[in-house]
């Protein structure tokens, strides 16, 4: 059985633990490798190295940074097929949409590379007569990311490469259920030039995590995943003194008006309720139809999804692959039975799905809910898979008032041809990433990612200039030369 192990030091080292965790290939069900369960000498001989290479590393200038993220960018670019390979194999999406997740990563080390511009502080002469002041953002140390299984190559990119472009090491956690990508993106990194313990990777699951959080040299946490866990996370690395950004959950709305564009629209909700099996932050888990465009909406959306090809990803004609993990194929079919015991209308049902061939894969087809109500478990909960549930408004304001009241805040969209009513929703909607007439609002890799409420915890957001914030402490200097300064001791506070 193939082993995966950790990356220290700028190479693949056995750990000491005996312990691995399978990994499966979701389409058939098989396990096709194990991953290191890290032990706490494994997890020792990563943080050292981390330590010991922050020293160096946080000396570097930003511009031989800059450099070396550029030829990173190159070698990304060069092996893209196979870096989608990888994230296909263990997490079953198709290949055109893990192409396109690492080229979403990849744009974050685009963005990176322009660190000596995104470095230059602030400066003001004279805040006090021949006294200047100037701001400069520092590295934290040893830096931490801990990742969720629905993008291997992305999340870990939203992340690493601007902590390292900042001068900082930092320490990948990837999840035990996909983690050969994150291996190869660090061996390509050390291939550009990174010196050798900058990025390290050190795999396992909640027990390396602990580990992490409780360990003094480590500064700061990045962590995406499942509300709980983000929320544990944020305190106990807040209580830990570390800086922290989690990401959690989510129950993404798109609200459809009757002025809408309907096809634009069901295309729309098609890609972002079923691409990748729903197992997408942004993903939409709820349509909202307003007034009378309901009916026409779900008749749309249901012939649409039913000659959906659910297929794995070896087959190029696949629009939809498999979910991750056995237990999470029970989880989604669970929340079905529930849907239909809480009296939503049953229009479309994946469950039982079998593909021939496949009949072990983890598939669920689409799914598709009419009558949802506010106090349904299946609209209150993420159920993170090919499952949408319709809920009727009578009017935009009852449409914003269920974007408000959900517990989580990560994206939503309006659908319309009304432009004061979109600034509107845009301006009042308590929601942290917004679209209108774009199902999926993801902000590129210059702006910043990041949800409300329940859908992240801490003050920054991810990549974009959020995130070189998030990793760099603020320093202000005040100074001024000997030959100016005034006879005798001053006791009140300046003014001048
Ligand atoms: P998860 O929370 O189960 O796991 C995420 C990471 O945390 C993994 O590396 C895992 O090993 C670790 N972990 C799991 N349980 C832990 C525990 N008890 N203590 C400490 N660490 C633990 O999430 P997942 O199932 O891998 O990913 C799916 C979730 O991630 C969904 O809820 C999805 O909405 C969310 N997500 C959010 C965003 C966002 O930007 N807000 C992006 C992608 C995914």
């Amino acid at each position: 059985m193939k082993k995966i192990d950790n990356y220290t030091d700028g190479k693949i080292v056995k750990g000491s633990s005996s312990n691995y965790i399978p990994v499966h290939n979701p389409a058939t069900g098989e396990i096709i490798s194990e991953v290191i369960q890290s032990d706490t000498k494994d997890f020792e001989n990563t943080v050292t190295s981390s330590v010991k290479a922050f020293e160096n590393w946080s000396q570097v200038t930003p511009l031989k940074r800059s450099r070396i993220i550029s030829k990173y960018k190159e070698l990304i670019e060069k092996d893209i097929e196979s870096l989608a390979k990888l994230v296909s194999l263990e997490h079953g999406k198709t290949l055109d949409d893990a192409k396109g997740s690492v080229t979403r990563g990849l744009e974050v080390v685009e963005f990176a590379c322009g660190i000596p511009h995104l470095l230059k502080g602030e400066f003001s002469q004279n805040v006090g007569t021949d006294i200047d002041s100037w701001s400069v953002r520092q590295p934290l140390g040893v830096t931490a990311g801990i990742t969720p299984f629905n993008f291997p190559a992305m999340v870990p990119m939203w992340m690493y490469p601007i902590s390292i472009a900042c001068g900082n090491s930092f320490i990948l956690k990837p999840s035990e259920k996909d983690p050969s990508c994150s291996l190869r993106l660090a061996e390509l990194f050390s291939e550009a030039g990174l010196p050798d313990g900058v990025f390290n990777v050190l795999n396992g699951d909640k027990n390396s995590v602990n580990l992490i959080l409780s360990d003094k040299r480590i500064h700061s946490i990045s962590f995406v995943g499942s509300t709980p866990v983000a929320k544990y996370i944020y305190e106990t690395a807040a209580k830990n003194g570390k800086r922290v950004q989690a990401l959690g959950g989510a129950k993404n709305h798109l609200v459809v008006m009757p002025d809408a564009n309907l096809d634009q629209a069901v295309d729309g909700i098609m890609g972002a309720a079923y691409g990748s099996a729903g197992e997408r932050c942004m993903a939409v888990s709820v349509a909202v139809a307003v007034g009378e465009i309901a009916d026409k909406m779900i008749e749309n959306i249901s012939n649409k999804a039913e000659s959906l090809k659910v297929a794995p990803w070896t087959d190029s004609s696949a629009q939809m692959g498999p979910v991750i993990s056995k237990e999470h194929k029970e989880k989604i079919e669970n929340y079905i039975d529930l849907g239909v015991k809480e009296g939503a209308k049953l229009v479309l049902d994946g469950r039982n799905l079998k593909i021939q061939g496949y009949e072990n894969g983890y598939f669920v087809g689409p799914t598709l809910f009419d009558k949802v109500t506010k106090g349904m478990k299946i609209y209150k909960e993420e159920i993170f898979g090919p499952v949408l549930s319709v809920v009727r408004a009578n009017n935009y304001d009852e449409a914003l008032k269920l974007v408000n009241d959900h517990a989580f805040g990560n994206g939503t969209s309006i659908y319309t041809s009304d432009g004061e009513l979109s600034r509107h929703f845009t301006t009042n909607c308590k929601i942290g990433m917004v679209g209108v007439n774009v199902p999926i609002p993801v902000p590129m890799a210059f702006h910043s990612f990041g949800g409300w409420k329940q859908s992240l915890f801490g003050d920054h957001s991810m990549h974009g200039v959020e995130g070189v914030r998030f990793f760099t402490k603020l320093k202000t200097v005040t100074s001024r030369w000997p030959k100016s300064i005034a006879k005798g001791p001053e006791f009140k506070m300046p003014t001048n």
